[in-house]
């Protein structure tokens, strides 16, 4: 275990696997055993394990300028590349970059922006930020206290009251329903639960709504049809803004540029991380649209510096791994390739899982899925303590594939976008023989 305090991590588990090298979709551990990396890492490593064209941009970069800080008054090319290349490619209007190391961080420089604008245009009061039960976005003290996973938050006293953090409804049918209710109805009702929380805190009050277009480690969470298009009509009416944490689903994975086309939201603030670089060099971002972002320089006017930037903010050797992959997707029509082999994976979850009797329900878009593990199939009952994930998830690395366990027993999926129809082929059998081996072993 050697002296590491490991992340997400219970302390009391022993068993650990030693990962040394990967190429392609696979990774190999110190035995020599072979894995199919099903989630890419955390969510991360678009372009699998041995994309040379990347390591080769940023040695390339190191050679060539190992460091440079970009505050007040220093820049350097590849950041200002990068910019340029992102603003040309999201649906943000006039877009600018802060950028950062990690979604968490990307996160909460976003808070930070959105008081500092908030303030620049005398609105104060404007702070509340809305996020959603079972949301993931980080662990930094804000990004922390914007996720509503109970591990994320218990034991830290988190979240801190001074960040006036709202709650609203997943927007999960599966397990959110009540009664009979249609899909419809279960939207309309936790919209309208939302609305009547918004005039409750009063609107004049709350600056944004964080949302994961598809979530991610809240278990892949696919919303209703109609949610998107009725929630952002009530943040418009209401003057809140939307704010796109696009850390997992930003860059192809949906099987789009990005979560938000997929799901049809025209958001005002973005969040990239992880799948921007492929994660081969830790990078992340927070876009604003131009008209926030001239607020704050005419703030700056006034008050002097914008106070807030990493050391790391737009590392040299960042921007290049970014500006290398983003090429990458581009040349190698890498969405369009998540879109079809995505279009399989789904296919074949739904056509190898439905009528499994350890799976509740299969649901997913593009290159990310989750099975859903439930003690009786019809009731729709979940596997108490996450008993159902964590077996299959170990079933699964015994039968050569690295899944992960999220919010309790939800399976989830997520391989490299590189991934052929015949490695999602060889995937699904592994993890059918998981499945199998764990369901008889809950029996
Ligand atoms: N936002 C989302 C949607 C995430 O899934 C994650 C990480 O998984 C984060 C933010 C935090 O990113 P990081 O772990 O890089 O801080």
């Amino acid at each position: 275990m050697a002296s590491v305090i490991y992340p997400t991590t219970n302390f009391t588990a022993t068993e650990q696997l030693c990962i040394t090298h990967g190429e392609g979709i696979y990774v190999y551990d110190d035995t020599g055993k072979e894995y199919i990396e099903g989630l890419a890492g955390l969510w991360c490593t678009s372009l699998g394990y041995s994309n040379t064209e990347v390591v080769e941009a940023i040695t390339e970069q190191l050679n060539r300028l190992p460091f440079q800080h970009t505050f007040g008054g220093k820049t350097h090319a590849p950041v200002m590349q990068l910019a340029e290349k992102l603003k040309a490619m999201v649906p943000v209007e006039d877009a600018y970059f802060f950028f950062g190391n990690s979604g968490s961080d990307a996160n909460d420089s976003h808070y930070k922006m959105l008081r500092y604008y908030f303030n620049a245009i005398g609105k104060p009061q404007k702070r509340k930020i809305i996020t959603r039960e079972r949301g993931y976005h980080g662990v930094t003290v804000a990004a922390g206290s914007l996720t509503s996973l109970p591990a994320n938050l218990a034991h830290f006293d988190a979240p801190l009251e001074a960040l006036s953090i709202l709650r609203a409804d997943a927007p999960h049918y599966y397990t959110g329903r009540q009664g009979n209710e249609t899909e419809a109805q279960f939207v309309e009702r936790i919209l309208q639960n939302l609305e009547d929380q918004i005039l409750a805190e009063d609107p004049e009050t709350i600056a944004a709504m964080i949302v994961e277009p598809i979530t991610g480690a809240s278990g892949v969470i696919v919303p209703p049809e109609g949610y998107y298009e009725g929630l952002q009509a009530l943040l418009r009416k209401h003057d809140i803004l939307i704010w796109a944490d696009e850390v997992i689903c930003g860059f192809g994975r949906t099987g789009a540029d990005f979560g938000c086309t997929t799901m049809g939201i025209k958001p005002d603030l973005m969040t990239f991380a992880k799948q921007l670089s492929s994660a081969y060099f830790p990078i992340s971002a927070s876009v604003i649209p131009g008209w926030m972002y001239k607020a704050m320089v005419d703030q700056t006017n006034e008050v002097g510096v914008f106070g807030h930037g990493y050391t790391y903010s737009g590392h040299p050797a960042a921007c290049a791994a970014a500006l290398k992959t983003l090429e990458i997707y581009e040349r190698d029509k890498i969405f369009d390739h998540a879109a079809e082999v995505g279009a399989y994976m789904q296919a074949q979850l739904r056509e190898i899982f439905t009528d499994h009797p350890l799976v509740g329900e299969v649901r997913g878009k593009g290159l990310i899925a989750a099975l859903e593990l439930v003690s009786n199939k019809t009731t729709g009952a979940t596997i108490a303590g996450g008993k159902g994930g964590a077996a299959a998830v170990k079933a699964c690395q015994d039968a050569g594939l690295i899944l992960r366990a999220v919010a309790g027993n939800a399976l989830a999926f997520c391989p490299p976008l590189i991934i052929t129809k015949a490695e999602v082929d060889e995937m699904l059998k592994r993890t059918k023989a998981g499945v199998d081996t764990a369901y008889e072993a809950l029996k």
